[in-house]
């Protein structure tokens, strides 16, 4: 199904009657401040306004969710687990709602936010509420971190706030989240699902704002930072951190190896690049953008790959037959296209890729493409991909390992000896096999070197909401 027009001006009617936004903070909306605007990238309309959050806003926002933890920490993990059920029920029944609102304020295909997007939100939560019951079972001893600062970005702004939001509450840590500032809606509406779920006031705080705003997060009286975002900032945040004793995790930027073998199924490493590069826009931390395939069946590659790419159809992001939708915003899409002048400047050739009216970049791909070359070093984050050759394996693995990143990589072969060897030899956090781009709640998601540290999903993301301290009676305390 689509969203019919019903369900686009159920949206539509939401944005009208909210009109100007406050923050969330200790159960309810805040008077609106200084604001900004928050706008649909395909169309340029003005979705809402949102207010710009200060450091006054910052303090309150912390101090309503230390005044809550307590009492948050002291819930039984089943008590806690219901709350975590109830939003991720929620997110169900309104799901319609958000996929809409989330695919105007950000640009990307109704078919991803209905299908991936909101769904995994709802998955992130039920699989978490699992955890609040167990973390007393599977970490015994251990206790929450306190008040969580949490910054996430703009690409997939409801799952991102949910792979923050979920882990934290599980641990019985309280949250104050910062979403990003092109994409502030869909959180603001999971805002009022805390509302409706009758979660206790302070737990979730939601302060919206740009970098001025996630910099006095940073600078508040916080026990943790979780940041999603540029490599660029995330550097930033930890030089800021150094010496607090705050306890920081980063999931930062990429640009992972796409590797296909010789000996690979090419109609499916194909789709597998469609589900990769060409997913989201290429907004994609993971997205598999550089493309390695084997020299022995690169032509063949290369034809079934362009054909593929001319059948993707760009347009309105609410028409349930797009494929590629719009970049989210006018200065993402010059930053591509620069990225992309800058490759085929250094003598690479680009194969699709135009810039069209508003938003909007065709997909595309860049080859003859040098190692050196800024198109294969800097993360595009947009549909376009770099496409390069190899001979042997040992050269696969050299050129996936050439990059300052480490968040994924993707491995296609119909061996499953050669597709586990080369997976084993790509220094990254996540590799998939035969497939690109597949989320699951209980599987940790980060990466090495300048993608970051830290997990979120599963046990590893649980226990970077937890704090291990080592108890140990000084006597021996005879049991009752
Ligand atoms: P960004 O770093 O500019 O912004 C991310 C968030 O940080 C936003 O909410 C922004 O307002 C805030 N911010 C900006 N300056 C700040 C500062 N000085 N202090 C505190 N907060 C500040 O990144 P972006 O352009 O919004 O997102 C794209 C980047 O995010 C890409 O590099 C992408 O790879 C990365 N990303 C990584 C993952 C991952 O899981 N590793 C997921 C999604 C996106």
């Amino acid at each position: 199904y689509g969203p019919s027009t019903e369900d686009a001006s159920a949206a539509r009617d939401w944005l009208a009657r909210r009109g100007t936004f406050g923050h969330f903070i200790n159960g309810s909306f805040t008077k609106p401040g200084e604001t900004f605007e928050t706008r649909d990238p395909a169309t340029g309309d003005l979705l809402a306004r949102v207010t710009q959050g200060t450091e006054a806003d910052v303090t309150a926002a912390v101090k309503a969710a230390r005044r809550a933890q307590r009492g948050w920490a002291a819930l039984t993990g089943t008590e806690r687990a219901r709350y975590l059920y109830a939003i991720a029920r929620h997110v169900q029944k309104r799901e319609r709602f958000l996929s809409v609102l989330e695919t105007l304020d950000n640009g990307k295909p109704i078919r991803e936010a209905r299908d991936i997007d909101v769904p995994l939100v709802a998955r992130h939560f039920y699989h978490h509420a699992g955890w609040a019951e167990l973390r007393d079972t599977q970490f015994p001893g251990h206790a929450p971190l306190g008040v969580c600062g949490q910054i996430i970005p703009w690409n997939f702004p409801l799952l991102m706030l949910a792979w923050k939001i979920a882990p934290a509450l599980a641990a019985g840590n309280t949250v104050v989240l910062k979403p990003a500032e092109y994409t502030p809606l869909t959180a603001l509406a999971f805002a009022e699902i805390c509302q409706e779920v009758g979660l206790p006031a302070g737990v979730v705080n939601i302060v919206t704002g740009d970098g001025a705003t996630g910099a006095a997060l940073v600078a508040a009286e916080v026990d943790k930072i979780a940041f999603t975002g540029s490599t660029e900032v995330g550097r930033g945040i930890a030089t800021a951190l150094a010496g607090t004793g705050r306890k920081l995790t980063l999931e930062l930027g990429g640009k992972s190896p796409f590797v296909v073998m010789e000996d690979a199924d090419l109609d499916a490493a194909v789709e597998g690049v469609v589900d990769s590069i060409w997913f989201n826009q290429g907004q994609v931390c993971c997205a598999g953008s550089r493309i390695l395939v084997a020299e022995s069946v690169a032509e063949r590659f290369e034809g079934l790959l362009s054909a593929r790419m001319a059948r993707l159809r760009v347009g309105a992001p609410l028409d349930k037959s797009t494929d590629i939708g719009a970049i989210v915003d006018p200065v993402q899409k010059d930053r591509i296209l620069s990225i992309c002048r800058a490759a085929t400047d250094a003598g690479a050739e680009l194969i699709g890729g135009q810039a069209q009216d508003g938003c909007f970049i065709a997909p595309g791909y860049l080859r003859n493409i040098a190692p050196a070359n800024p198109g294969m070093e800097q993360e595009i984050f947009g549909p376009i991909a770099t496409l390069s050759t190899f001979r042997t394996a040992d050269e696969a693995v050299e050129l996936a390992n050439n990059t300052r990143y480490g968040l994924a990589g993707s491995v296609w072969s119909e061996s499953a000896t050669v597709a586990t060897d080369m997976a084993a030899r790509i220094k990254a956090g996540v590799i998939w096999i035969n497939g690109a781009n597949m989320f699951d709640a209980a599987a940790p998601f980060g990466g090495y070197r300048e993608s970051g540290y830290g997990r979120e999903g599963g046990a590893a993301g649980m226990r970077d909401y937890l704090a291990a301290p080592t108890v140990k009676p000084v006597r021996e305390v005879a049991p009752k």
